[in-house]
Formats: C-alpha cells, sequence, structure tokens
C-alpha cells in the first residue's frame, strides 16, 4: 500500500505541475514572439498586454475570457492565451483554465495539441470553420473528435477576441480579397458567425436548441443505451427469477459486462467520471442549466439512468452493471480465477478501514472543485477512466503505469480500484442509505453463524454479521444466487434434507 499510496502522489504532482507551468503570461510572450523583450500589463479596452521588442511593438496577448467569455460544456468560459501579431496574424495558442469535463475524461493531450496549433498562422481577417468542405474566405481546421461542443466554443472564443482586439488596436480586419471591410462590421461578421453556430442556450434564441441536434445525430446509439438499459431493467425486476437459474445469471452478467466495456466504454466513450459530480454541484451553486447537461445524450441518460436506480437500489446497479472500467476490471478478475490464479483478500479489519480511502479522495476533490474545477478536474486523473476507456491506453508515462497497476491488482484483488480508491464510487455510496427498497434478500442465519455469502461476495460488502452493507455492494447478485441455492444454504439445505428424508420415510412406510 505504502508503494501504492506513493505512486498515486507523483501521479498527483505530475498532473498538477503543468498547470502552473503553463499559465505564465511571460513564459507565453516568449513562446508566442521568441524575440520579445517585454510584456505591458494587461490594459485597454478590451483587455490585451502589448508585446514589445527594443521598444518596438511585436503585438499582443490575450486572454480570451477578458474579451469573449461564451459559456462551454461545463457551463464556465474556456480560457485561452492567445498571440496575436501587430499584423494581424495568431502566433500562438493556449489553453490556461477550463472546466470542460470532457477535456479531462475525453480528450487526449495530443488531440488538443493539435486542435489549437491549427491556429497558428491563421490571419484575423479570416473566417476559421471546423470541418466540411473548404469555402472561400475560411480556414477549415479539424474539429476535436468527441467534443465537438467544445471545439465550436473555443474557436467562437478565439475568434471573436482577436478580431476585437484587432479592432481596437488599429490591425486591418479587411479581407486581403482587396475589398474593403470596416473593422467593425468585420467584427459584427464574427458576431453574426458565432451566433450561427452556437448552441441556441448561448444566446436565449428561440430557434432549435444546439443539443437537440446532437441528440438526432447520435440516436443510434442513444437507442442501443435505452435498450440495454431496459434489459437491465428486467434483469433487476427479475432478479429472483434469475437468482435460481445461476448459469443463465452468469451468462446474462458476463455478456452484459462485455457490452458495457465494449460498447458504452470503449465505442461510446460513455464513462461516468466523478468530475460530472463535481460539475453538476458547481452549476448547482453558481449557474445551473440543465441544456449544458443536455449537449452530451449517452452520459445524460446514464446519469438519468443512474439517479433513478440509486433511489430503488442503491450504487451497485451502475458499479455492478453499467461502469466499463469496473466491468473490466470484474472480466479480467473471472478470467484470472478461471486460469487458477488465487485471489488475495485483506482481512476485514483491514478491508473496512481501506473502504474508507475512497471518500477521503472525494472529499479532497470535492474540496478543490469549490476552489477551481479545473483543479478538481486535473486531480480526478486518481480515476484511470481516461487513460484505459477514453484514450484506449494511448498515453505515456506515469497515467499508463498507474492503470496497468490498478488493472495488475484486479487480477489478485478483486475491484481494488472500486472498493478502496475510487471517488465516483464513494460519490454514489453517500446516497446509497436514502434508497427506498431492499431488494436483497438476507436470511436470519446470514452471518450468525454463516459466513458463504460474506466470503464469495465480490467486494467485501457483506459484514461478518451478515448485513449488507449498501455502500459497498456492487449488486451482483452472488450473495442471491447462493439465497436460492439449496444445496449452498446452509438453512435451506438444511430443510431439503429434512424434505428428502421425510419424502424417502414415506416412500419406505407406502412400500
Ligand atoms: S467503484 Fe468506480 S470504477 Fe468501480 S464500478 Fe464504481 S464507478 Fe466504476
Ligand atoms: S454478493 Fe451480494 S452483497 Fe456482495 S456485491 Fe454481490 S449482491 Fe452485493
Amino acid at each position: 500500500m505504502p508503494v501504492f499510496a506513493y505512486l498515486l502522489l507523483l501521479l498527483m504532482l505530475q498532473v498538477w505541475q503543468p498547470l502552473h507551468a503553463a499559465t505564465t503570461v511571460d513564459a507565453l510572450a516568449r513562446q508566442y514572439f521568441p524575440q520579445a523583450d517585454s510584456v505591458s500589463p494587461f490594459e485597454g479596452d478590451p483587455l490585451a498586454a502589448a508585446v514589445y521588442r527594443q521598444g518596438k511593438l511585436l503585438g499582443y496577448l490575450l486572454r480570451t475570457t477578458d474579451i469573449a467569455p461564451i459559456p462551454a460544456y461545463s457551463g464556465e468560459p474556456i480560457t485561452l492565451l492567445v498571440g496575436l501579431d501587430s499584423a494581424g496574424i495568431i502566433s500562438g495558442l493556449e489553453v490556461t483554465r477550463h472546466s470542460e469535463p470532457i477535456l479531462v475524461v475525453g480528450v487526449s493531450e495530443q488531440d488538443l495539441r493539435h486542435y489549437v496549433d491549427q491556429y497558428r498562422g491563421v490571419s484575423v481577417q479570416k473566417q476559421v470553420k471546423i470541418g466540411g468542405a473548404p469555402r472561400e474566405g475560411y480556414v477549415t481546421i479539424d474539429g476535436i473528435s468527441g467534443a465537438s461542443i467544445t471545439a465550436m466554443v473555443m474557436n467562437a472564443t478565439v475568434m471573436k477576441a482577436v478580431k476585437k482586439v484587432a479592432e481596437s488596436r488599429g490591425i486591418p480586419l479587411s479581407g486581403d480579397s482587396g475589398m474593403l471591410v470596416p473593422a467593425t462590421a468585420a467584427v459584427a461578421q464574427a458576431d453574426a458567425e458565432v451566433a450561427a453556430n452556437a448552441p441556441a442556450w448561448w444566446f436565449g434564441s428561440s430557434s432549435e436548441p444546439f443539443w437537440v441536434s446532437v441528440w438526432r445525430e447520435r440516436v443510434w446509439q442513444i437507442a442501443v443505451l435505452s435498450c440495454a438499459l431496459a434489459v437491465l431493467t428486467v434483469i433487476l425486476l427479475f432478479q429472483d427469477w434469475l437468482a435460481r437459474r445461476p448459469r443463465l445469471l452468469r451468462v446474462v452478467r458476463t455478456g452484459f459486462l462485455l457490452f458495457t466495456f465494449c460498447f458504452i466504454g470503449w465505442y461510446a466513450l460513455a464513462q461516468l467520471s466523478v468530475i460530472h459530480v463535481l460539475t453538476f454541484i458547481n452549476a448547482l451553486l453558481h449557474q445551473f442549466s440543465w441544456e449544458s447537461f443536455l449537449v452530451d445524450p449517452l452520459i445524460f441518460i446514464l446519469w438519468g439512468f443512474v439517479a433513478l436506480t440509486l433511489l430503488l437500489w442503491g450504487r451497485g446497479v451502475y458499479c455492478g452493471w453499467l461502469c466499463p472500467f469496473g466491468a473490466l476490471q470484474e472480466l479480467i478478475h473471472q478470467l484470472a480465477q478461471r486460469l487458477g490464479i488465487r485471489e488475495y483478500r485483506f482481512p476485514d479489519v483491514v478491508h473496512e478501514r481501506l473502504t474508507a480511502l475512497k471518500y477521503v479522495i472525494f472529499v479532497a476533490l470535492f474540496g478543490l472543485s469549490l476552489q477551481s474545477i479545473g483543479y478538481a478536474a486535473k486531480a480526478a486523473e486518481v480515476e484511470p477512466f481516461k487513460t484505459v476507456i477514453v484514450m484506449h491506453f494511448i498515453r505515456d508515462g506515469l497515467f499508463l503505469w498507474y492503470a496497468a497497476g490498478l488493472l495488475l491488482l484486479a487480477i489478485f484483488n478483486r475491484k481494488f480500484f472500486c472498493k478502496y480508491l475510487c471517488p465516483l464510487g464513494a460519490a454514489l455510496a453517500i446516497p446509497a442509505p436514502l434508497r427506498i427498497f431492499d431488494w436483497l434478500r438476507r436470511r436470519k442465519e446470514c452471518g450468525r453463524p454463516c459466513q458463504i455469502c460474506a466470503i464469495q461476495c465480490e467486494v467485501q460488502a457483506i459484514r461478518p454479521t451478515g448485513e449488507i452493507n449498501p455502500n459497498e455492494c456492487h449488486y451482483c447478485l452472488d450473495c442471491q444466487v447462493t439465497y436460492w441455492d439449496d444445496h449452498h444454504c446452509p438453512p435451506l439445505s438444511e430443510k431439503r434434507i429434512r424434505r428428502e428424508k421425510s419424502r424417502a420415510a414415506l416412500e419406505l412406510i407406502n412400500k
């Protein structure tokens, strides 16, 4: 464990450093304008910092949130520090602050780097459009796969901000066609373009909201997920019937876990994260809008389902059936068991204490999110979801080792990450005691003296005294299989033996 804690600490430090290093204005000024020897403070209207070499103006640095703070997916604007030279050419661009969950759990650093690098060399006289066929007067750039809305917001923010700075500082905004466009008209044109490309909810427009078109675009994925959730609901409603058919339950559960990992996880990238929880709380505390959550339909549907099942069944429905990383750990462990690899479990007293760790991590992330959702998003890399599910292991250094280490641990200790470290699991466990029903059956002999279910439970959620701890249960239904099995459950087995004996005695008498 100390080695693991050390690895965790290193990981936190690694995600911490770039955030601070990259945000220093001086460093970026020198990066965007290599000849620069001085930078003025941010001043003027709109705010911008002038960059000089020996008193000669080279260009400006601007923070997009000072000029065009367009709310993005998280409901908060993304801050980019942009370099604009005196000829109106973008000389550099860096995302210095954001609260976008998708940039943390859904987009690789390389993809984000590739996206922002496309703005270098773009003239303020041009319009930039994302994807599609080339158009005269426009520079076409690639979007960000899986984060099209965030890319659109960044494009609108950057182009609007640079045009406003250019207009105010006398940088020509006329096109290179020779046709003179008045500066104000160019800014108005930029505004019009932003308005045309932007989700309606940015401006309170009465036209069709942007999220509706996203839902339409992903209709078949929505249909597949909805069918899967309907199947899962049927499984949960008929859990007793299934638990009495262990072979069928094993096939159904393994099949569902494979679906969860392959479709929900690797294909649709719909891995829920603690960052969604923190963003939601943040939105409740500041400016809440349903539209910003509706822009990712699969995540929205999953959260809706999780909220409902939390009330009825507790956290286990998500952790035991719908979490792609949880499913992968479980599948790996099942395979290891088939290969005869021995499982190692911590003694109950150690296990109970270790389960508290995930709550500590969640509370730390929550505290951090109150200060800055951006920092919390970085620290949430304690979840290996981005590395394993979203980036398909194409990641370097410590992130890869960390994720691989957790999967290795899952071979020997079932769902190690879920039991002890997952902040999302902790966030889901906190409201678990509020659930309305207790659907998992217990006998009075459970725990006193029988320990069979407690030993079988994949996440050690059954206390030695026999009660199921709803905060830890992953709803695998293994204990329910034993509950109905008159060959494994001792009280039931006794009844069966008594029944068989009396039947045999009756048969003897009747002979
Ligand atoms: S504890 Fe975390 S990783 Fe495990 S299944 Fe739940 S959400 Fe997924
Ligand atoms: S064995 Fe029972 S208590 Fe343990 S996780 Fe599965 S359903 Fe929950």
